[in-house]
């Protein structure tokens, strides 16, 4: 169908050909025509690109449900705005005013007005290639950034893998222009591990730490205890030890290093091992509960805060270390805070002990004080402006916002500068991981590739290695990590920090007795922190999925300490072990809430492992043996009584794993649901349950196709059974004999209950749960086997806060037994 005005125009045309001058016409009017059409396809094009590219982070996932709550918390917002002035000014950072809306539009139209500009007289040498090269990357670009994540124009993503294909063809023959003559394979890796190595110690020379090397040998030299304060990144955790190694002190002792995390521990350890060209394990090793990877020859020891304490245990006077460096002081974890009461104490009698308190900044004055006015090194950092971002309105989900703002990052950001997303935990890890794979897949090469790479404590170490592997050149590398890249981990080349604001914190209230796990906001600090990550090596950007208003009114500003939120059951367990009777009276940098300190004891005396004088009983001796809850160290001492230690290791060993034995693969839920039910038949409770899979995999002599059939993890499982191992070498330790009574599920469950039996609840009418001791409504998690069951009486393994105050892991128990088990706990009532 010819439109009217192109038979005009073609009319014209034929009438200029009849001439050599309307030839010449006729050419400039179908090149004018064709400039035209060109110009307004790029019009149109770049106006859509302009409007998606200001918009994107503004409109991160806007259903249609949050729509109207989203216009109230606008107006929440916006009236809180005109009430607090000053809220721009943070020390040390950009802050964008691309999110006030005046401001953007003004922008936007500025830069569409400089897009016309450039449009509207195109060179014509440059507009009639069609297909130029730059006019090719343009399209590329501007495709990229409008295909949203859905389905795009069949015909433009051919255009786009056209040219994609164009640019891996580039970065091959970058990669293939080598000049080496071709060695032998051997010979080639060798060679290869030598530049690697010397590429390595480059990197060595690189960090902030380096040139201040001699000054701070000096400095330890001169201090028996010295507070060392550094960003994270500049070499604290991986040079301190290796120059004190070079300097000698290994010659008098090892020399400890702590991590709060296990996965810093290991990882770290591998990292120096690599570094010092060893084996890790021999002269570089790390102590992790359940896991001792050390021997005779390490001389560097890298170990969590928690096996610090336990070695108080064996070696009071830690003769057998001459440096002790507490690293990642300011996380302040409850082992970290009581270590700080221990070396304290020790230096007093081991002069030739140095003890080394390390902090990526805050809170050196108030170690330096603790320590008797330490002195306080400061190795000054280097870190780029980072450029931050809230959201206009609260998240709704921040899984999704941080998913979404991922792959919008990733589509319109230039190439190179990785992503890191702070999540609170392995189960939305792997979540977030999903839902990524599942909305690029089918983009294929029509977006450049994205590497997910997930980090969390029970991630297995090969996995772990790969957070640290460069990004290969044309791809972007997404880090989901926990807090754990906060500041124990550094990961090179991250620009990019999507932050929803969260963690996963222990909360206790003293006055219930009830501890549980729960998504809270992150302080100032931590969210200073995090942004900080982006600016390590070139500019970054930090997006922030909360607003600038609660960041300044809801967050808190500094953590609060994790000794005034837990349960100190465990730690009181271990000082009385260490002789240390007088608790009130121990030299806490940030004491816990005295009530915190009663229910402790009042816990472990209810548990046997105090007498009424609060002394540590046979009973407590040999809990402390086990590095668990006392509750879980109860349940298996108990079992010598009733003769099923076998049993009860492996479920102790399954409940340490955590809650990543089951899995539930999206397209397979039912199967997945059906295969973990037929564990439960009989609806024997969770903790049988979890003996069942243990079981049932060491009778197919531990298979992992046997896992991958029954929906199960297999990583998991191994990691339960190297915790069993251990367990039952410590069963040895504590002379209690390995028996099984694997039948008799009455006695596998009143077991659990000698351990458990402060963790009861009983049912109401309308099917919740009340905790006996200090009634609190909570009810079964819908994972539990139990769930739809509703037992009378019931004993749980923890409490998580998610929606509701949720018991997981939980067994039906006979309120006799609670009679018959805990005499002085529970009285029968009539
Ligand atoms: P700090 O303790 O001061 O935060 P680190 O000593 O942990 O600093 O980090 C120094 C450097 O070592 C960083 O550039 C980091 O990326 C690198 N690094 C640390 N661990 C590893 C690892 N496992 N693999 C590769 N690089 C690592
Ligand atoms: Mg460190």
């Amino acid at each position: 169908k010819i439109s009217r005005e192109q038979e005009e125009e073609n009319k014209r045309r034929l009438q200029a050909q009849e001439s050599d001058e309307g030839l010449k016409v006729a050419r400039e009017i179908s090149r004018q025509s064709y400039l035209k059409k060109r110009q307004e396809k790029k019009l149109e094009e770049l106006k859509d690109t302009l409007i998606d590219e200001e918009l994107l982070f503004a409109e991160v996932k806007l259903t249609a449900r949050e729509k109207k709550e989203k216009a109230y918390k606008q107006e929440v917002f916006d009236l809180a705005m005109k009430m607090t002035k000053d809220t721009n000014d943070i020390v040390g950072y950009q802050i964008p005013e691309a999110y006030d809306d005046e401001i953007s539009r003004v922008k936007q139209e500025r830069r569409f007005a400089v897009a016309l500009e450039r449009y509207k007289d195109p060179d014509p040498e440059d507009r009639a290639i069609p297909f130029a090269e730059q006019d090719a990357w343009e399209d590329y670009q501007s495709g990229k950034a409008k295909m949203k994540f859905g389905a795009a124009d069949k015909k433009k993503a051919d255009e786009y893998e056209f040219v994609f294909e164009d640019q891996v063809q580039f970065v091959q023959a970058d990669i293939m222009s080598g000049e080496n003559e071709p060695m032998d394979e051997k010979e080639s890796r060798k060679a290869a591990a030598q530049t690697e190595h010397e590429h390595i110690l480059e990197e060595r020379k690189k960090l902030p730490i380096y040139p201040y090397r001699q000054e701070l040998l000096d400095a330890i030299e001169q201090y028996q205890v010295l507070v060392i304060v550094g960003e994270t990144g500049s070499g604290k955790t991986t040079q301190i030890p290796q120059y004190l190694h070079e300097a000698g002190y290994t010659e008098r002792g090892k020399i400890g290093c702590t991590q709060p995390r296990r996965v810093a521990a290991m990882s770290v350890a591998a990292r120096v091992a690599q570094e010092m060209n060893v084996k890790l394990g021999h002269e570089v090793g790390y102590s992790i509960r359940f896991e001792d990877c050390t021997s005779e020859k390490t001389k560097l020891k890298y170990m969590t805060d928690g096996m610090l304490l336990r070695e108080f245990l064996g070696e009071p006077d830690l003769k057998s270390y001459s440096v002790m460096i507490v690293d990642e002081a300011h996380e302040r974890t409850v082992s970290t805070d009581v270590l700080f009461g221990l070396m304290k104490d020790i230096t007093r009698f081991r002069q030739d002990l140095k003890v080394l308190i390390s902090s990526a900044t805050l809170d050196a004055e108030k170690f330096s004080k603790y320590f008797d006015d330490a002195p306080i090194f400061t190795i000054p950092g280097r870190r780029y402006p980072v450029d931050m971002m809230f959201t206009k309105a609260p998240e709704a989900d921040y899984l999704d916002a941080a998913v979404v703002t991922v792959l919008q990052i990733h589509i319109t950001q230039p190439p190179g500068g990785d992503i890191l997303v702070f999540l609170t935990g392995q189960e939305e890890i792997e979540a977030a991981e999903e839902i990524l794979k599942q909305r690029t897949r089918g983009l294929g090469s029509r977006i450049a590739e994205l590497i997910i790479c997930p980090i969390y404590a029970n991630l297995p170490s090969d996995l772990q290695a790969k957070i640290f592997e460069p990004t290969p050149p044309g791809a972007r590398k997404v880090v989901l990590a926990t807090n754990i890249a906060e500041t124990s981990l550094t990961i090179d080349g991250i620009k990019y920090v999507v932050d929803p604001g969260f963690c996963k914190q222990k909360s206790f209230n003293p006055r219930t007795g009830m501890e549980s796990l729960i998504v809270a906001p992150i302080s100032k600090a931590a969210a200073m922190q995090r942004a900080g990550r982006a600016g390590r090596t070139s500019p970054g950007k930090c997006f922030r999925l909360y607003t600038q208003w609660s960041f300044n009114n809801e967050m808190e500003d500094n953590t609060v300490p994790e000794i005034q939120r837990t349960n100190l059951g465990n730690i009181v367990l271990m000082l009385k072990s260490l002789g240390i009777n007088d608790l009130m009276n121990f030299d806490f940098m940030d004491p816990p809430p005295a009530e915190t300190l009663m229910r402790a004891l009042e816990q472990l005396y209810a548990l046997g492992s105090l007498n009424d004088r609060g002394e540590l009983t046979k009973l407590g001796r040999r809990m402390a043996e086990f590095p668990l809850d006392p509750m879980l160290s109860k349940m298996i001492v108990a079992s010598d009584k009733f003769k099923c230690s076998e049993e009860i290791i492996s479920i102790a060993a399954m409940l340490s794993v955590g809650n990543a034995i089951f899995y539930r693969p999206k397209d397979k839920q039912v199967h997945a649901d059906t295969a973990r039910m037929n564990f439960h038949s009989g609806n024997v409770g969770d903790h049988i349950a979890l003996m069942r899979v243990y079981d049932s995999w060491k009778e197919t002599n531990y298979s992992s196709n046997w896992c991958y059939e029954n929906y199960i993890q297999v990583r998991s499982m191994k990691r339960a059974r190297d915790i069993r191992d251990q367990l039952q070498s410590l069963l040895e330790r504590v002379e209690i004999e390995l028996t099984s009574n694997a039948n008799d599920l009455e006695a596998i469950k009143k077991t659990v209950t000698a351990g458990f039996f402060y963790h009861t609840a009983q049912i109401q009418k309308n099917g919740s749960y009340k905790t006996v001791k200090n009634p609190q409504v909570v009810h079964i998690h819908p994972s539990s086997g139990l769930s739809q069951v509703l037992p009378r009486w019931v004993v749980y393994n923890e409490l998580v806060l998610t929606t509701k105050e949720y018991m997981r892991n939980v067994i039906e128990v006979k309120k006799d037994w609670l009679v018959e088990i805990a005499p002085h706990y529970y009285k029968k009532q009539d």
